[in-house]
């Protein structure tokens, strides 16, 4: 019996024991950036990262094995290496500057990827992006655009959901001829509500919820993503610690 344990058993628990371990809860950082500009006063400061700033963080991800994906993506976060999602709210002009940096930093090994998150209502404005912009930012294979609502309302104080949600939705549709799957709700602010309108037309909803995204099947789970916030203070060791989240308990 005892050489039978040995081995028959053994190496049956061996075999069965590490799939488990490689499915241990993974924890996934989804970061959230605003302008990536050099700060010049107007506005909040610790809403900017420096371009220079930006290029370390994302040189620092490819350094270290990083996989950079978008939400049409989702499905791929249990089979790529360290996957992390990049997201820039509100569809400034100065995201531009992203551009720059992931195509600097492009080669055979690493594919930058973001998501911006822009307002629908405001493109074209002095400081956003312009549908133009948008298109070639689209067509350039480095960037998904998705929803932050028509007008950036406070959604859990509004009524007019089908214009903020479905509206923005269709008119970045037909701005960019790609599916809009994710909204970022303004402010971070949601609801039960809010989270049953998003549920009618996306796939996904975001939060400034912080801290990394962690599966654990519960339900709406996909409508609550957190976010983890790179400010201008952020430094190279914060940033690491922010995206290390990642490797705890693999
Ligand atoms: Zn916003």
């Amino acid at each position: 019996m005892r050489i039978f344990v040995m081995l028959v058993l053994m190496p049956l628990m061996l075999v069965f024991s590490f799939p488990l371990q490689g499915a241990a809860q993974q924890r996934i950082p989804i970061l959230i950036y605003h302008s990536i500009d050099e700060f010049k006063g107007s506005g909040s400061k610790e809403l900017y990262v420096t371009p220079e700033n930006f290029e370390k963080q994302m040189k620092y991800l490819k350094d270290n094995g990083y996989t950079l994906l978008t939400f049409e993506r989702w499905k791929e976060i249990d089979k790529v290496n360290k996957p992390i999602f990049i997201t820039l709210d509100d569809g400034y002009k100065n995201n531009l500057n992203v551009l720059k940096v992931f195509q600097k930093l492009q080669d055979r090994t690493f594919q930058p990827a973001a998501t911006l998150f822009i307002i629908s209502d405001f493109v074209g404005r002095s400081t956003r992006l312009s549908k133009i912009e948008l298109k070639n930012l689209a067509e350039s294979g480095f960037f998904s655009i998705q929803s932050h609502t028509a007008t950036h309302p406070d959604l859990t104080k509004i009524t007019n959901y089908e214009y903020e949600l479905k509206q923005s939705k269709e008119k970045i549709e037909k701005m960019i001829g790609k599916p809009v799957i994710a909204l970022a709700y303004p402010y971070g602010n949601f609801n039960d509500q809010v989270v049953a309108e998003t549920k009618k037309y996306y796939q996904f909803g975001l939060t400034t919820t912080p801290g990394p995204y962690e599966k654990q099947g519960a339900k709406n789970e996909r409508y609550l993503l957190p976010r983890i916030y790179v400010k201008y203070s952020t430094t190279m060791k914060e940033f690491k610690e922010s995206v290390q989240s990642n490797e705890r308990n693999r």
